[in-house]
C-alpha cells in the first residue's frame, strides 16, 4: 500500500505525456480550460490549479516555444517605461519582480546593471531616475542603485570604452532563464493537479447554447482528436491570438499586430565582469542591454514591424512557420552590431557571433475594440460567447495577469469564489540560498534527482559538447520528467545550447537524437526526421555569414 502510494506521488512529482493524456481522457468536465503554453498560459495554469479548479492546459507546439523563449531574459519593472512615464506599469512589474524572486529563488537572480554616462547631464538624470526606481520597489528592492564615477564604472565592466567616458550608474534587476522557468511553471500546475499536454493543438471550439463549452484539439503525434469539455476557455496564444478568435467569430476583427526583436550571443570576453551594461537610448529611442546568461552575453533588442497579413485564414504556410520560428533581419543585427560597438573598447565581429534568435511581441492594435483594459499592459477581452483573452504584457507579470484574468473567469464560469494564492506559492524546485555559479543550480531541488542519475550511470555526467555547458543528465532527466519530446526540446528549451552556440548545438545533434531514441524506444527513421528538423531550424540561429539571411523589405 506504502509502495503504491509513493508510486502515484512520484508520478504526480514528474511530468509525464501519457499520464496527463490518461488524466484528460478521466474527466468529464474541467472547469478551466487553457489554450497556450507561454508564459501567460502556464501562469494562468499555475493560478487556476492552486486555487483548487480542475485545470487544463494546451500547447500546440512545446511549452514556450513561441515569445516566452526569447526574451531579453530580464525580470524588470523597466526603466524604460520609467523614461516614458508609465509609472503605474513600473510600480505592478517591480512588486512582481520581487515576489517571483521570492517564489523561485532557484529560477530568478539579482543581476547588477551599468549605465555608462559620456554626456555632462547623463550621471545626474539617470541617476535620480533610477532613486525613483529603488523607491518604487520598496521592500521589494534588490538592492540600491548608486553613482559611479569613471574608475568604478570601468572595474565594473572593464570592456567599456573609455573614450569621453564620464562615470555610470549601477542599479539592480532581475534575470532568469526564460523557457527553464516555463518548465517549472509547467511542474508547479502539474504538482498542483493540473493537466498540462504540450504538442496538443486547439483546432476548434465547442459551443452549447452559443456560448463557448470547451476545446477541440489534435494531438500532433497521433492526430487523435479530442474534445475537451470546460466551463472557461482561455485564449492565451500570444501572437496567434487573433486565430483562436476566429475560431469563436469567424468575423473577428484581428486584433494584434507584431513587432520582432532580436539578441545577439556571444562569448563573455566582451564584457569581461559579471555586470551588465544598459545603454539608455538607441537611435531608434530604445534601451539596449548586454546582459551576462550562461557564461555568455545577450545582446538585444531591437523592436521591427512585421506583418504576416490580417487575414489569419489565409496566412500563407510559409508566414505561419515565421511566425512560429521567426527569423532576425540582417538590418537587426546590423543595428545591434553598430550600437555596441560605440560603446565597447574589445568590439565583437560578426564571425564571433554565437548565436541570434528572434521573437514577435504581440501589440494590440490601437484602434481596436477591444472589450476591456485591465491595465496598459495587459488586455483582457471577452467575446459576445465568452471566450475570454488575454494579451500583452511581460514576462515579469505574468502572476498578475493570471490573478486578472483568472477572477474574470470564475466569474464567467459561475464558480464558487476561489481565493488566488500565487503571491506566496513557490514554484517547482524552490530552493533558497541558491549559488547562481554551482552547476545545474537552475533545476534548484531537482539538481538532487538529476545527481542521483548520475550515480546510477556515471557516464551521464559527460557534456553533450565541449561548447556546451550541459551534461547527458540534463537531457535523461528531460525526457523522464520535463515532457522533453523532440531533439529541438531538448536543445532549445530544456538545455538552451541553441540560444548559447548555434553551432555546437547542431553539432551535437546526432548524439542527442540518438539517446532520445534509446530512451524512447524509437527507430532509425525518428532519428533521421528528428536530425533534418532540428537542423532546418537551427540554421536560422546561425551567425551573419549565414547568406540565407534576409532583408526586412
Ligand atoms: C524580443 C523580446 C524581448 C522580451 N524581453 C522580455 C524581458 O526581458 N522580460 C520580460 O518580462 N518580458 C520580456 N518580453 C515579453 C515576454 O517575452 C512576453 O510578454 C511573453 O513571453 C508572452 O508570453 P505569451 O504566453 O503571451 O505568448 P507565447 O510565449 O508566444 O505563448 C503563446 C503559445 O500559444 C501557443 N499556441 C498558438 N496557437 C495554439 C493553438 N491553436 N493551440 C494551442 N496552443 C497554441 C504557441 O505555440 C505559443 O507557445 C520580451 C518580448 C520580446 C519579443
Amino acid at each position: 500500500m506504502k509502495r503504491n502510494w509513493l508510486l502515484i506521488n512520484s508520478m504526480l512529482k514528474k511530468m509525464n505525456r501519457n499520464y496527463h493524456i490518461d488524466k484528460l481522457n478521466a474527466t468529464k468536465e474541467f472547469d478551466i480550460c487553457i489554450i497556450g503554453g507561454g508564459a501567460t498560459g502556464l501562469g494562468i495554469a499555475v493560478d487556476a490549479a492552486s486555487r483548487g479548479c480542475k485545470t487544463i492546459l494546451l500547447e500546440k507546439y512545446d511549452f514556450a516555444k513561441g515569445t516566452s523563449s526569447r526574451s531579453t531574459k530580464l525580470v524588470h519593472g523597466g526603466v524604460r517605461y520609467l523614461q516614458q512615464g508609465n509609472i503605474k506599469l513600473v510600480m505592478e512589474a517591480l512588486k512582481e519582480r520581487g515576489l517571483l524572486k521570492k517564489n523561485a529563488p532557484h529560477l530568478v537572480k539579482n543581476q547588477s546593471f551599468v549605465i555608462p554616462n559620456y554626456k555632462w547631464w547623463e550621471n545626474s538624470f539617470y541617476g535620480v531616475g533610477l532613486k525613483v526606481y529603488d523607491w518604487m520597489a520598496g521592500s521589494l528592492g534588490l538592492g540600491p542603485s548608486q553613482l559611479l564615477n569613471k574608475e568604478e564604472t570601468l572595474a565594473l565592466a572593464p570592456n567599456l570604452d573609455e573614450d569621453g567616458l564620464r562615470g555610470g550608474v549601477l542599479y539592480h534587476d532581475g534575470q532568469f532563464d526564460d523557457a527553464r522557468l516555463a518548465i517549472h511553471l509547467a511542474m508547479t500546475a502539474s504538482d498542483h493537479g493540473a493537466v498540462v499536454i504540450n504538442y496538443m493543438s486547439a483546432e476548434g471550439l465547442m459551443k452549447e447554447n452559443e456560448k463557448v463549452c470547451g476545446v477541440i484539439a489534435k494531438d500532433s503525434f497521433d492526430d487523435k482528436e479530442y474534445e475537451i469539455k470546460a466551463k472557461a476557455v482561455i485564449n492565451a496564444t500570444g501572437i496567434f491570438s487573433d486565430s483562436i478568435a476566429k475560431m469563436d467569430d469567424k468575423d473577428a476583427e484581428p486584433l494584434i499586430s507584431h513587432s520582432q526583436g532580436i539578441h545577439l550571443v556571444f562569448d563573455k570576453e566582451f564584457l569581461l565582469s559579471d555586470t551588465a551594461i544598459m545603454i539608455p537610448r538607441t537611435d531608434d529611442g530604445r534601451v539596449l542591454f548586454a546582459v551576462p546568461w550562461h557564461n555568455k552575453i545577450i545582446i538585444g533588442t531591437t523592436d521591427t514591424p512585421v506583418s504576416f497579413g490580417d487575414n489569419v485564414e489565409t496566412r500563407h504556410a510559409l508566414s505561419l512557420q515565421r511566425m512560429h520560428e521567426p527569423i532576425a533581419f540582417k538590418e537587426e543585427i546590423d543595428f545591434v552590431m553598430a550600437h555596441i560597438h560605440r560603446y565597447l573598447k574589445k568590439d565583437p565581429s560578426y564571425n564571433d557571433i554565437r548565436s541570434v534568435f528572434a521573437g514577435l511581441r504581440p501589440l494590440v492594435k490601437s484602434n481596436s475594440k477591444i472589450t476591456s483594459a485591465i491595465s496598459r499592459d495587459h488586455h483582457i477581452s471577452v467575446s459576445d460567447s465568452e471566450l475570454i483573452s488575454i494579451t500583452g504584457g511581460k514576462w515579469t507579470t505574468y502572476r498578475k495577469m493570471a490573478e486578472d484574468v483568472m477572477e474574470i473567469a470564475i466569474h464567467k464560469a459561475g464558480m464558487s469564489e476561489k481565493e488566488c494564492v500565487t503571491k506566496n506559492l513557490h514554484i517547482h524546485g524552490y530552493k533558497e540560498n541558491s549559488d547562481y555559479t554551482a552547476a545545474l543550480y537552475y533545476y534548484g531541488t531537482d539538481k538532487y534527482e538529476i545527481q542521483d542519475l548520475i550515480k546510477k550511470d556515471t557516464s551521464l555526467a559527460e557534456l553533450i559538447h565541449p561548447s556546451l555547458p550541459y551534461i547527458k543528465a540534463e537531457i535523461i532527466w528531460a525526457l523522464q520528467n520535463e515532457m522533453c519530446m523532440t531533439v529541438e526540446d531538448a536543445l532549445s528549451r530544456r538545455t538552451r545550447a541553441l540560444l548559447l552556440d548555434a553551432k555546437a548545438a547542431i553539432e551535437s545533434t546526432s548524439l542527442v537524437a540518438n539517446m532520445m531514441a534509446k530512451e524512447m524506444g524509437k527507430n532509425e527513421s525518428w532519428i533521421k526526421e528528428q536530425i533534418d528538423s532540428f537542423i532546418s531550424v537551427a540554421k536560422n540561429y546561425l551567425p551573419t555569414s549565414n547568406p540565407k539571411l534576409q532583408t526586412s523589405n
